[in-house]
């Protein structure tokens, strides 16, 4: 169907789990912007590109070819063909990827590939400007959030044991740059429904989602 789910929230809200386990449930398909966002910082970085000068940026934006995969269940993204899923993690790229998502040349390129994927529609799409800006006709918004203390401790977990604190203080980073630029901040969208997950379980915010998608 052309259902299309956008799930947005800030880092280490529990988007990507809560996405992923929305489209298996309902078998749709699932969209991760956020690993589009990396794959062309990943991508500069490789290039020796400044991810600081804005201009150096916008002038190579369109040059990577960028493909994302959307089976839920097994979730890739390709930079030239070559699959970066694991290397779109690193904290090189964590530090790099709010100042390169600023750039308005890469939020346009990324949004045109972005509704080409989402097309059709039958699909859970997560990022910051979903509901806002990229799909804003989506049947169901939910803005994800969970507390800074929440937020740190499931991220760090997710990367193996990371330091809590260090953490933290990566993604209030992200989410400060998120927040306060030009094009696209991270806001609620009209419309979108605030589920806070602090206090609820995976299964429980994934019950929420699908309870919303089903009325
Ligand atoms: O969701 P994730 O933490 O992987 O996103 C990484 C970064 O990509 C965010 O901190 C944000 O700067 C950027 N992003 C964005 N718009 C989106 C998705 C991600 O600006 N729709």
């Amino acid at each position: 169907g052309s259902l299309v789910i956008a799930v947005d929230g800030t880092s280490g809200s529990g988007k990507s789990s809560t996405s992923r386990g929305v489209a298996a449930r309902l078998g749709l398909r699932y969209l991760d912007t956020g690993a589009m966002f990396r794959a062309i910082t990943w991508w500069l970085l490789r290039e020796g590109v400044d991810v600081h000068d804005a201009a150096a940026v916008a002038a190579v934006a369109d040059r990577p070819r960028i493909a994302s995969g959307t089976d839920p269940l097994a979730p890739t993204i390709t930079v030239d063909g070559t699959d970066v899923s694991v290397e779109v993690r690193s904290d090189e790229v964590n530090a790099a990827v709010s100042p390169v998502s600023a750039v308005p040349a890469v939020r346009s390129r990324l949004l045109e590939l972005q509704r080409e994927v989402i097309g059709a529609g039958g699909i859970v799409v997560e990022g910051r400007d979903i509901g806002s800006v990229v799909w804003p006709q989506a049947e169901v918004k939910v803005y994800l959030s969970a507390d800074p203390d929440a937020r740190a401790a499931r991220r760090a977990a997710e990367e193996g044991g990371a330091d809590v604190a260090a953490t933290q203080q990566s993604l209030l980073e992200r989410d400060r740059i998120d927040s306060g630029r030009a094009t696209a901040p991270l806001t609620m969208a009209d419309g979108a429904v605030h589920v806070d997950s602090t206090h609820l379980t995976l299964d429980e915010v994934i019950d929420r989602i699908v309870g919303l998608a089903s009325q």
